[in-house]
C-alpha cells in the first residue's frame, strides 16, 4: 500500500481519530493530575542525551552489569548482525513467543526467524492481528487500530478463534496463546527502558502477555536498542511512566522489571543500528509514546504508511533517518508543529523534517 492508497482507505483515518478521541482526554487528565510528569520528561530527556554523548562508556557499563548477573550479552552494529545473533540463539524448529517490540520490527526479526523454520507468535493482541493479516503495524502502541471488529473476526478465524464480539474474540485468543506460552522454547521482548545501574529491563504492557513471554520459556532474549540505556533504575522508571502517561494510560496496567531468573538462560542483544553516529541525536530522547503520530494531521490521513519501512508519522521521519532510511515522503509534512507541541520530550520534529528535506535535495543534485 502506498500513501495515496492509505489516504483512500477510510478505516485508517477512522481508527486513528477513534484512538485520538479515546486517548486525548486521558492524556490531558494524566498531565493535570500529575504535573510532575513534565519534570520526569525533562530529566529523562537530559539523561538520554547525556548517555548518547558517551555511548561507549554506557554500553561498557551495561555489558558489565548484565554479565555480572549471568546474562549472555551480544552487541549488534546493525539490523543484519542483530538478526543473525538472534537466529543463532533460537536455532531451527523452535516455538517462539514474542512481545510487541518496535526494534524487532526494525530488524525484521519475526520474518527472519520464520525463514529459519521456527514457529513465531506475536503475543500482543493487536500485533497478532497484524501478523495474521500480513500487514504493517499502523501505530506503535495500537498496531491494529485500522481494523473493524468484523475484519478482526475474519482474521482471527485463521487460528480458529471465533467470537460474536471483541470480548469473546479476546477470550479465544487468550486461550490459544496460553498453549503457545507453555509450548514455547524461546521468549523475545524489546525494552522500554534499561538501567545500566542494575541491568534491569523495564517493560510496560496492559495485557499480561509480556510477563508470560519473558518468564515461561527456558530461554529469554531481550532486544535493547542503545537509546534505551539510562544510568539508573529511577530514570528507567520515570521513562516508562512518561511513555505510558503521554500515550494515555497512567499508571500502566503492568510494569515488568526483568532481570535474569535463576534457571532461565537469558541473552541481551544491544543494538546500535545507526544510533551512535546519527546527526539526529535529539530523536534518541523519544520514548515512543506515539502521541505525535495521533495528533499529526498528515498521519491522521495516511497512518503509518506515511513513513519509512517501519517508523511512520512525525517521529518516524527522524527514526527512519537514524536507522539509515531517508523518507522522501517527509515533503508531505505540513510543518504545523503540532508534533513538537504535544511531545513530552519537546523534540523539534519540524526541524528534523526540514533538515531531511535539505539532505534529500542535496542528494538529488549530486546524483544529477
Ligand atoms: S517524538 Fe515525542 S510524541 Fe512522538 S513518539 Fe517520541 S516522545 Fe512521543
Amino acid at each position: 500500500m502506498n500513501v495515496y492508497d492509505a489516504i483512500n482507505r477510510p478505516s485508517i483515518k477512522e481508527g486513528i481519530l477513534r484512538s485520538l478521541r479515546n486517548l486525548s482526554d486521558a492524556v490531558r487528565k494524566n498531565i493535570e493530575n500529575h504535573p510532575y510528569l513534565f519534570d520526569f520528561a525533562d530529566e529523562v530527556k537530559k539523561a538520554r542525551l547525556d548517555v548518547a554523548e558517551n555511548y561507549d562508556y554506557w554500553i561498557d557499563k551495561a555489558v558489565r552489569t548484565l554479565e555480572e548477573k549471568g546474562v549472555q550479552v551480544h552487541q549488534a552494529r546493525n539490523a543484519d548482525e542483530a538478526r543473525k545473533i538472534a537466529g543463532e540463539i533460537v536455532g531451527e524448529g523452535k516455538t517462539v513467543v514474542k512481545a510487541k517490540s518496535m526494534v524487532s520490527e526494525e530488524i525484521h526479526l519475526r520474518e527472519y526467524l520464520e525463514k529459519l523454520g521456527n514457529e513465531v507468535w506475536e503475543t500482543d493482541l493487536g500485533e497478532l492481528i497484524v501478523q495474521l493479516a500480513g500487514d504493517k503495524p499502523m501505530h506503535m502502541v495500537i498496531p491494529a487500530l485500522h481494523y473493524s471488529e468484523e475484519e478482526v473476526g475474519r482474521i482471527l478465524q485463521k487460528i480458529g478463534v471465533k467470537g460474536k464480539n471483541a470480548e469473546e474474540m479476546a477470550r479465544g485468543v487468550r486461550k490459544f496463546m496460553r498453549k503457545k506460552f507453555l509450548e514455547a522454547d524461546v521468549g523475545i521482548s524489546g525494552c522500554n527502558a534499561f538501567s545500566a545501574e542494575t541491568g534491569r529491563i523495564f517493560l510496560i504492557e496492559n495485557e499480561g502477555n509480556i510477563r508470560l513471554s519473558t518468564s515461561l520459556p527456558e530461554t529469554y532474549i531481550a532486544l535493547i536498542s542503545i537509546d534505551k540505556i539510562l544510568p539508573s533504575d529511577e530514570l528507567a522508571l520515570k521513562s516508562v511512566l512518561v511513555q505510558s502517561a503521554f500515550f494515555g494510560t497512567f499508571p500502566p496496567a503492568y510494569i515488568n522489571i526483568n532481570e535474569k531468573a535463576t534457571e532461565q538462560i537469558m541473552h541481551a542483544i544491544l543494538i546500535d543500528n545507526g544510533r551512535k553516529n546519527t546527526p539526529y541525536r535529539e530523536q534518541l530522547s523519544c520514548v515512543k509514546c506515539g502521541r505525535c503520530q495521533l495528533e499529526c494531521p498528515v498521519f491522521q490521513l495516511a497512518g503509518n504508511i506515511w513513513g519509512g519501512d517501519v517508523y511512520g508519522g512525525p517521529m518516524g521521519m527522524g527514526w527512519s533517518a537514524v536507522t539509515g532510511e531517508m523518507v522522501e515522503l517527509c515533503f508531505l509534512s505540513t510543518l504545523c508543529g503540532k508534533c513538537m507541541e504535544v511531545c513530552p520530550m519537546s523534540i523539534d520534529m519540524p526541524g528534523i523534517i526540514r533538515s531531511l528535506r535539505k539532505r534529500i535535495l542535496e542528494q538529488d543534485i549530486r546524483q544529477q
